[in-house]
C-alpha cells in the first residue's frame, strides 16, 4: 500500500468515526426529546389526576361543615330554642367551640341576629346590613331554603378572608332564618400549601371566574404580586384567550407558559362551587436545563467520546506507521542515495505525462561501474552513486525528477523535448563529474554515458544507452530512426538465430596465421559468417555481442568448434595434413563445469586431437570469476587443448589476467598498430615487453591485424612469433582456404 493510499484510508476512517459520532449526537438528543416528551405528557395526567383529587377534599371539607350547620338547625327547629334568646346565645357559643368555625350565628329574617365569634365575644344585634355583600347575598339564598357558600370576602372585623356556610333554619316547615358559620380560607390553605402537587413541584391555588385569585398558594412559580392569574405578561394570547374561555364556561383547560425562562404548565378544573376553579401549575420535567445546556452538555460528552476514539485511531496508524514507514519509503526510495525509486519514478512520469507533452526521459550509466567497485570497494562504490545523484539532483528543475534503478543506472525526466538542448543539458553533467571526479583527491575519472528518448520511455532511453556500448566512442546516444532500425534488426537475428543454426547459414570462414620467422602456415583461426538464404552476408560483428547477451552463443560456439572438428576430419580423410584451428569461445562457456568434458567428447567423435584446436577467450573473461575460469582452463589443459588470449591490452586488467590465467597464447590487440602517431616510441617498447615477458612465462604470442609489410617487419623486429592479418589474407571460404594453403600430407 501507498503511503498516499494509506492516508486516504484513514480519512474514510476519520470521516466514518466522525459520522457514527454525529449520528451519537443526534440519537442522543432525539432521546432527550423523546424523554421530555413522554415526562411532559405524564405530567399533564398527574397534574389532573392530582387537581382532580384536591377538589374531591375541598368538596369533602365544606360538605362536612355544611352538614354540622344542618344538624345544628334541625336541633333548633326540634327545639324551637330560636324563641329563647339568652338560650340561643349560649347554644351558639357552644356549638362555635365545639367545632373548628371562626364564627357562627343565627340569624332571624328580619331581625338582628346573635353572631359568636371564636375566642372574642358575643354580638346580639347582628345585622345583615352590616354585612358583607357576599355575606348578604349567601345569608338570602339561605332564607330561601337553600344551603348557601358565600363568594370569599375580607373580614372587616377579623383582617382575613373568610367565607359562609348558610342553612336555613325553619319552623313548622318554614324558613325563619339562617345558621351562619365562617370560616377563613386556612382550610383551604391546608390543602393548597400542605401539600403541593406534583413530587413537590408543582403549586394549586384557588381562583375565581374572572382569573382572581382567592387563594394563592405561597410557594407560588409565579412570584410577583399579583391579583389574577391574567396579570404579568407570563400567559401568551391564545393560553389567555383558551383561559378565559374555560372560565366563564366551567371547563377544564391544559396549558403552558414560560415564566423566567422556565417552561411550565397549568391546568384549570371548575371546582363547582361559586365559580370557583382550581389552578394547578408546575414546572415543565427537565426545563430548569436549558436547552443551551443540554446541547452543550451533549457536546462535550461527545467531544471526549470523539477524542478518545481518535486517539486510539491514531494511536492506531502512529504504530502502523512507524511499522510501515520502513516498508514504504523502501519502496519509494532508494536507500543507498535517497533518489526515488523506479517504481515511483514511473508513477510521477504518468502523472506529468498527463499534463504536459514536452518531455525527455534520460537513461544515465557509469562506464565501468563494476572496476569502481572493484577499485574503491562498495563503499566507494556507494559514495560515487550518491554524488552522481546530487550533480543530478543540482541539475534538474523544479518540475523535473530522477530515480536510480539499479546499480548504476539512473532515469531523469527533463521538461524538454528539444533533442539539442537536452544533449548539451546532459553532456553539462557528464562534463562537471568527469572533472570534479579527476581533480578530486583519488583521481579517478568518473565518465557517464546517456541514452535519450525524446517523449519516449525508460524502455527507449536505455536501448539507446545500450546502443553506445557497441560504439564506444559518443557518451550519448539519442532513441531514433537509425537506432530503431539497429533494434528492429537486432529483432530478426534473435528471431531467426535457431532457424539459421539448424539450416546451417552460418558459415565457417578461415584467416591463416603465420611464423613471422619462417612465413609458414601454422594454424587458422575461424570467423563465421552469416549467409542468408537470399545471399546478403551479415557479419559476425552484428549479431555475436547480441548472442553473447542473449545467451545463444554457448550453442553457437560449440557448433563452431564442431565445424572446426569436421574440416579437420575431412581433410585427413582426403589425405591432406590439416592446420590447427582457433575457435573463439565466449566466457559463459567456462562457467559450465561440464565444458571441458563435451569438448573432449566432441573431439573424440570426430576423432580430432585436441592439440588442433585452440580456444581464444577474451581477456575481460576474467573480469569475474577468474578462479573457475582457472580451473576449466586446467581440465581443458589436462583433455590437451591449447588457449590463447585474444585482443590481449585491449581491456584494464590484461596483465592482471596474465597472471591470473595459465594461457598458451597471446593474440596482442590490433588497436597497437593502428594509430599509435607520435607515442609510437613508447607503443613498441610496450610491445617488446608483452612479448619478452610472454617468451619468458613460455607463452607464444600473435598479432592481430597486420595490414602491410611494415607491420609485418616491425613484429618480426620485435620477435613476436606469429601475424595474422589482411596482409596475409582475409577470413576466406574453407574451399578457397583449402586450395590456397592445404597440402598432401606427406
Ligand atoms: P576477433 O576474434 O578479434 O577476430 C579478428 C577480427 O579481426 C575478424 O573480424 C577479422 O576479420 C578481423 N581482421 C583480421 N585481420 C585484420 C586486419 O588486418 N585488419 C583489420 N582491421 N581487421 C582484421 P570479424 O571476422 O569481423 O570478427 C569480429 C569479431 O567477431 C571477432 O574478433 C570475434 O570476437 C567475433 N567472432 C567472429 N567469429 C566468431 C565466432 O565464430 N565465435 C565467436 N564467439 N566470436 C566470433
Ligand atoms: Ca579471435
Ligand atoms: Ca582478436
Amino acid at each position: 500500500m501507498t503511503e498516499r493510499k494509506f492516508k486516504k484510508q484513514l480519512i474514510i476512517v476519520t470521516t466514518a468515526v466522525m459520522t457514527a459520532t454525529a449520528v451519537l449526537c443526534a440519537v442522543t438528543v432525539g432521546m432527550w426529546n423523546y424523554l421530555y416528551k413522554k415526562a411532559h405528557e405524564s405530567e399533564h395526567s398527574q397534574m389532573e389526576a392530582e387537581a382532580q383529587e384536591y377538589k374531591q377534599q375541598m368538596l369533602e371539607q365544606i360538605d362536612t361543615n355544611i352538614q354540622i350547620l344542618t344538624t345544628l338547625s334541625k336541633a333548633y327547629e326540634a327545639s324551637g330554642v330560636t324563641d329563647r334568646p339568652e338560650e340561643l346565645e349560649l347554644s351558639i357559643g357552644e356549638a362555635n367551640a365545639a367545632n373548628s368555625f371562626r364564627s357562627l350565628a343565627y340569624m332571624p329574617i328580619g331581625k338582628p341576629g346573635i353572631l359568636n365569634m371564636r375566642n372574642i365575644d358575643t354580638k346580639t344585634d347582628f345585622r345583615l346590613e352590616d354585612c358583607n355583600e357576599y355575606a348578604v347575598n349567601a345569608i338570602e339564598r339561605a332564607f330561601k331554603g337553600e344551603n348557601a357558600i358565600s363568594k370569599i370576602f375580607k373580614s372587616e372585623m377579623a383582617d382575613v378572608n373568610v367565607f359562609l356556610y348558610c342553612v336555613p333554619v325553619r319552623d313548622d316547615g318554614e324558613v325563619i332564618g339562617a345558621l351562619v358559620a365562617s370560616n377563613d380560607t386556612k382550610i383551604f390553605n391546608d390543602i393548597v400549601e400542605n401539600t403541593t402537587v406534583i413530587g413537590g413541584k408543582g403549586y394549586i391555588h384557588i381562583i375565581n371566574n374572572s382569573g382572581k385569585f382567592l387563594v394563592r398558594s405561597k410557594n407560588t412559580i409565579v412570584k410577583e404580586n399579583i391579583n389574577t392569574i391574567f396579570d404579568g405578561s407570563y400567559l401568551s394570547q391564545t393560553t389567555r384567550s383558551a383561559a378565559e374561555d374555560a372560565l366563564s364556561n366551567g371547563k377544564s383547560l391544559l396549558g403552558e407558559f414560560k415564566y423566567n425562562g422556565m417552561s411550565c404548565h397549568f391546568y384549570i378544573e371548575p371546582i363547582g362551587l361559586n365559580n370557583w376553579y382550581l389552578f394547578c401549575a408546575n414546572q415543565v420535567w427537565g426545563s430548569n436545563v436549558s436547552w443551551k445546556n443540554t446541547v452543550w452538555t451533549t457536546g462535550i460528552i461527545m467531544l471526549i467520546i470523539l477524542v478518545m476514539l481518535l486517539s486510539v485511531m491514531f494511536f492506531g496508524y502512529y504504530s502502523f506507521f512507524k511499522n510501515t514507514k520502513f516498508l514504504i519509503k523502501d519502496l519509494t526510495y532508494d536507500s543507498i542515495t535517497g533518489a526515488k525509486k523506479v517504481y515511483s519514478f514511473d508513477r510521477a512520469l504518468n502523472e506529468y505525462k498527463s499534463m504536459n507533452s514536452d518531455y525527455s526521459i534520460v537513461a544515465l550509466n557509469i562506464h565501468n561501474f563494476k572496476f569502481i567497485n572493484d577499485l574503491f570497494g562498495t563503499k566507494g562504490g556507494d559514495d560515487v552513486l550518491r554524488y552522481v545523484k546530487r550533480v543530478i539532483e543540482e541539475n534538474l528543475g523544479d518540475d523535473e525528477f530522477f530515480c536510480r534503478d539499479t546499480a548504476d543506472l539512473f532515469y531523469l525526466l527533463m521538461a524538454e523535448s528539444d533533442e539539442e538542448i537536452v544533449k548539451s543539458r546532459i553532456g553539462k553533467i557528464i562534463e562537471r563529474i568527469r572533472t570534479e571526479t579527476r581533480d578530486a583527491e583519488y583521481s579517478y575519472e568518473i565518465s557517464l554515458y546517456a541514452g535519450i528518448a525524446i517523449r519516449g520511455t525508460n524502455q527507449k532511453a536505455l536501448l539507446a544507452l545500450k546502443s553506445l556500448k557497441n560504439i564506444g566512442y559518443s557518451n550519448i546516444a539519442v532513441y531514433d530512426n537509425e537506432l530503431r532500425e539497429i533494434l528492429g534488426r537486432n529483432n530478426d537475428i534473435e528471431r531467426y538465430m535457431h532457424r539459421a543454426l539448424s539450416e546451417k547459414e552460418f558459415k565457417m570462414y578461415l584467416q591463416p596465421k603465420f611464423d613471422l620467422k619462417t612465413g609458414e602456415i601454422t594454424g587458422a583461426e575461424a570467423l563465421v559468417r552469416w549467409e542468408r538464404k537470399d545471399g546478403t552476408l551479415i557479419s559476425p560483428d552484428e549479431f555475436i555481442p547480441l548472442f553473447e547477451s542473449n545467451g545463444f552463443c554457448t550453442e553457437f560456439d560449440m557448433y563452431m568448434v564442431e565445424q572446426a572438428c569436421g574440416q579437420i576430419r575431412d581433410w585427413e580423410n582426403s589425405g591432406y595434413k590439416p592446420v590447427p584451428i582457433s575457435v573463439n569461445q565466449s566466457r559463459r562457456l567456462f562457467f559450465n563445469r561440464n565444458y571441458a568434458n563435451d569438448l573432449g567428447k566432441m573431439l573424440a567423435d570426430y576423432e580430432v586431437d585436441p592439440s588442433m584446436i585452440t580456444l581464444e577467450i577474451l581477456e575481460t573473461v576474467a573480469d569475474s570469476g577468474a578462479e573457475e575460469i582457472s580451473d576449466r582452463i586446467k581440465e581443458l589443459h589436462e583433455k590437451g587443448f591449447k588457449i590463447s588470449m585474444d585482443d590481449f591490452g585491449s581491456g584494464y586488467s590484461s596483465l592482471n589476467m596474465l597472471y591470473k590465467l595459465n594461457v598458451d597464447e597471446l593474440k596482442i590487440d590490433r588497436v597497437f598498430l593502428r594509430d599509435a602517431g607520435k607515442n609510437n616510441d613508447r607503443r613498441n617498447i610496450l610491445l617488446e615487453q608483452i612479448i619478452i615477458t610472454s617468451r619468458r612465462l613460455g607463452i607464444s604470442t600473435v598479432a592481430e591485424g597486420i595490414e602491410t609489410k611494415h607491420d609485418n617487419d616491425m613484429m618480426l623486429k620485435m620477435k613476436c612469433d606469429y601475424g595474422q592479418g589482411y596482409y596475409y589474407s582475409k577470413p576466406i571460404s574453407i574451399e578457397e582456404f583449402s586450395k590456397k594453403y592445404i597440402r598432401k600430407a606427406q
